[in-house]
């Protein structure tokens, strides 16, 4: 792996580290610095070695193409690197960091070469400019021009192939300039490894969430190498359905049943055998916990109630599986964690998971690292990764992802 430890001579370099700090904002204040503290080893590294750091990111979306310039200028005042700056200067203390308006051209040339050893310059967000993510080789060649080494630590982004995460590093290698991992895609690679792997065995994974068609690609994966595969959340009910057992009022893809099927037929796939339901998502009045007989199909979700958490019964079940687990893969929540009323389910396999001490324990990002740290277990696990995409992306493609392959 060529990784940050590798790269020689950085003083008075100028590093472009892609960093992820896609943080979530809530108006110009950053609610969760944890990206920006997973990102600082790589950049303290850097400047301990004397290097002039240039850090590039990317924050929440900005709709180009669909709407209108006073749209656009209204997404780029919501998404403005510049509310992470005081968070940054504050965790790199004694440290000159810069800000640059600008991202691209002369201007932002000029902030580049006006910093000196051991100071950090922190680009606007790099979706400010609408050739990011069609990785534009323009672009990529305007950032590529005035520095020296490129180290990508932006886990969360590295299955995009975009200007700051693929096409820079690419024509830098073609000029025989240095180009590394950082430190925190190591470890990424490293503990995602292990699951994309699955060497250990028995390898459980749980999947939970809302779509089964977001997640076709990584259960096809993980069928491969997992032992057995628990479902929950939503995407239970297609499962469900395509079985013949009736699922009330429960969200269902009717175009996936057929996969579906296929998946149970494994052997390998384990669905709830009690749901909490309610007879509404929004404002629900009424509750049933309502145990299934998959074989019989007997005691179905009654209509006018659907599924919003695996019941007690299904947390037993699932519980008694991971804890002969030498490998855990989890993402998805089994219920609606956001809600006290269903996310007894999500709240359990969190602590089955992280009882297990004998096994290597990962979370795959997205909204199941929410939970686990709402819930107070995020600490417990062997891994939670940084990215929720990024990690189902990893383990589909079986350890390949654009960002990092292009580092070669
Ligand atoms: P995903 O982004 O696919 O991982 O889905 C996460 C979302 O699925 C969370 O916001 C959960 O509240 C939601 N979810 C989990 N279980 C259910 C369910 N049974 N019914 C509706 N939404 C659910």
């Amino acid at each position: 792996m060529n990784t940050i430890d590798k790269l020689t001579g950085l003083k008075g370099k100028k590093v472009l580290v892609r960093v992820d700090f896609n943080v979530p904002l809530k108006g110009s204040e950053v609610r969760d610095d944890n990206r920006i503290v997973q990102a600082l080893p790589t950049i303290k590294k850097l400047l301990s070695e004397g290097a002039r750091v240039v850090l590039m990111s990317h924050l929440g979306k900005i709709k180009w193409g669909k709407v209108d310039d006073e749209e656009i200028a209204k997404e780029k005042a919501k998404n403005n690197m510049e509310y992470v700056l005081p968070v940054l200067e504050k965790h790199l203390p004694g440290v000159k960091v810069y800000f640059s308006p600008e991202t691209s051209g002369e201007k932002l040339a000029e902030h580049i070469n006006a910093l000196n050893d051991g100071e950090v310059l922190l680009v606007q967000n790099t979706r400010y400019e609408k050739g990011e993510s069609k990785n534009s080789p323009e672009l990529a060649a305007d950032w590529a021009k005035d520095v020296d080494a490129f180290v990508m630590d932006a886990f969360g982004s590295a299955h995009r192939a975009h200007a700051s995460t693929y096409g820079v590093p690419e024509i830098l290698k073609k000029e025989g300039k240095q180009v590394a991992l950082g430190y925190l895609m190591e470890k990424e690679v490293k503990n995602l490894g292990a699951c994309v792997k699955g060497d250990e065995h028995p390898y459980v994974a749980i999947l939970g969430g809302f779509k089964v068609s977001d997640k076709i690609k990584v259960i096809d994966a993980l069928l491969k190498k997992c032992d057995k595969i628990l479902i929950g959340g939503a995407m239970a009910y297609t499962f469900y359905k395509a079985l013949g057992i009736g699922i009330g009022n429960s969200p269902c893809e009717d175009d996936q049943l057929d996969y579906a099927k296929k998946c149970y037929e494994s052997g390998k796939v384990v669905l709830p055998i009690d749901n909490v339901c309610a007879n509404s998502f929004d404002n629900p009045t009424e509750f049933k916990t309502v145990e299934t007989n998959l074989e019989t199909k007997e005691s179905p979700i009654p209509e006018g109630f659907q599924g919003l958490d695996i019941g007690p019964k299904s947390v037993e079940l699932y519980a008694s599986i991971i804890k002969t687990a030498k490998l855990v893969f989890w993402n998805g929540p089994v219920g609606v964690f956001e809600k006290q009323e269903f996310k007894a389910g999500t709240v359990a396999v969190c602590k089955a998971i992280t009882e297990n001490h004998d096994a290597f324990t990962v979370i795959g990002g997205g909204d199941s690292a929410a939970a686990a740290k709402e819930f107070g277990y995020a600490d417990k696990f062997s891994h939670v990764s940084t990215g929720g995409g990024a990690s189902l992306e990893m383990i589909e493609n079986d350890g390949h992802l654009p960002g990092i392959d292009v580092i070669g």
